[in-house]
């Protein structure tokens, strides 16, 4: 478990003012002009070093992702923070931007120093419109106190912040259709390459990197790579904001250590599965679209980029939506899948039709309004929606359905004979 010294987070949950005056005090900002003097190699070097991988889902590697930025290009660079946090179960970003703005700003200082951008953009989902209200404030704060703008922090650097608010749609949560959206234009994925590095925001070299990721490379700057990287697995270094849902007795957010057991986060932060760990009966791990894992597999599992992808699913979002035995399991999936449907942006045949199918027959499966060879159907349909779509939204559409079907398949089954009887 995390060691009290080691935590990044002092004001995960707003028990202290998120002021600037208050952040400093925990040791925001401290040496900012340091950091940014030692420039853009130096940065890279240390968040490479730290292990940090992307903390939105995709869990890439932050520091090589910026060392893919252009050093010498004619055109501006911008770095985009992605705010935009609508995956069902995870509320990390919300925490960190209520209660944490200061550690979100200075990481954006620094990532705009180590991919060469001037400006960033902070683009907050619509809904969130109080957390936007309060980085804006934390933004006023730190411009006033020369933090950002001309010469920022007093390191010679000059850096523009600006926060910009979405409509509130889960597909902008996707780089290229938040660019999009960013420009103005509809929020549509686009096809990749060319990738945002090269061709992004106005056609110029752009970085999008989530809420966490960005908040976390300030802390590793002060503590250095090394430090970061002594915590956690060998490829899934340091820690993390886990959220933790469902059927728990205190659904919370904890910073923990990666690779901490499932079981223990459950039970020691979370209170424990309503009813007791008996009561257990499955367990998103990852953020809605990620496959589930039923009890027998979560006994022993760790929450770490390898362990979980070893077993089919992901850490995704490392959001775990806990369901006990009283969960229609497939009434659970059913939902989520209309939400995927609900989400498509309708570019894509396999997605826009795909998304609707699945989700049809698997309600009509799960009111035993179908016949056994429709399970075969639905997972061959699945597979025709997973990796034909320009973006990721159809696989984290078919990835929930092939997890119901991996470890529940007799349910799907017992339903349909149930009716047929
Ligand atoms: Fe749009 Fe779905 Fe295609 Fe993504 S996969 S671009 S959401 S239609």
């Amino acid at each position: 478990m995390l060691d009290n010294k080691n935590r990044i987070f002092q004001n995960l949950y707003g028990v202290k003012s998120p002021s600037l005056e208050a952040a400093r005090k925990r040791g925001d900002w401290v040496a900012a002009d340091t950091f940014v003097q030692k420039g853009r190699q130096w940065i890279v070097n240390e968040v490479l070093a730290s292990g940090l991988r992307g903390r939105g889902g995709a869990g890439f590697s932050t520091g090589r992702k910026w060392s893919f930025m252009p050093k010498d290009a004619p055109l501006p660079s911008y770095i985009i923070i992605n705010a935009d946090e609508s995956e069902p179960g995870t509320c990390k970003d919300r925490d960190i931007m209520r209660h944490e703005p200061h550690k979100l700003i200075e990481g954006a200082l620094y990532a705009g120093v180590a991919i060469g951008a001037n400006a960033g953009y902070i683009y907050i989902r619509g809904e969130y419109y109080a957390e936007a209200l309060a980085l804006q404030k934390a933004i006023d704060e730190a411009y006033a106190a020369g933090l950002l703008g001309k010469n920022a922090a007093n390191g010679g650097y000059d850096f523009d912040l600006y926060v910009h608010r979405g409509a509130g749609a889960y597909i902008c949560g996707e780089e290229s259709a938040l660019i999009q959206s960013l420009e103005g234009k509809k929020g549509m994925p686009r096809l990749k390459p060319p990738f945002p590095a090269n061709c992004g925001l106005y056609g110029c070299p752009t970085t999008v990197n989530n809420v966490e990721t960005i908040a976390v490379v300030p802390e590793i700057l002060r503590r250095g790579g090394a430090w970061f990287a002594s915590l956690g697995r060998p490829d899934s270094t340091g820690s993390k904001v886990f959220c933790i849902s469902g059927h728990v007795n205190t659904p919370c957010n904890v910073e923990e250590e990666m690779g901490i057991s499932m079981k223990t986060l459950i039970e020691k932060h979370a209170g424990g599965v309503r009813g007791g760990w008996d009561n257990l009966l499955a367990v998103i791990p990852g953020g809605s679209s990620t496959p589930m894992l039923p009890k027998d597999i979560c006994e022993t599992m760790t929450m770490d980029f390898e362990s979980l992808r070893s077993v089919g699913t992901g850490l995704g979002t490392a959001s775990l939506i806990v369901m006990d035995r009283s969960t229609d399991i497939v009434e659970a999936i059913v939902r989520l899948s209309h939400f995927y449907m609900h989400e498509s942006c309708g570019q894509c045949t396999p997605c826009r039709e795909g998304t609707g199918w699945v989700w049809r027959l698997l309600r009509n499966i799960g009111n035993g309004n179908a016949v056994l060879s429709d399970i075969d159907k639905l997972e061959e349909l699945t597979y025709q929606i997973e990796g034909h779509t320009i973006c990721a939204l159809g696989d984290a559409a078919a990835w929930p359905i092939q997890g119901l079907l991996k470890h529940f398949r007799p349910e799907l089954e017992r339903r349909i004979r149930l009716v047929a009887a």
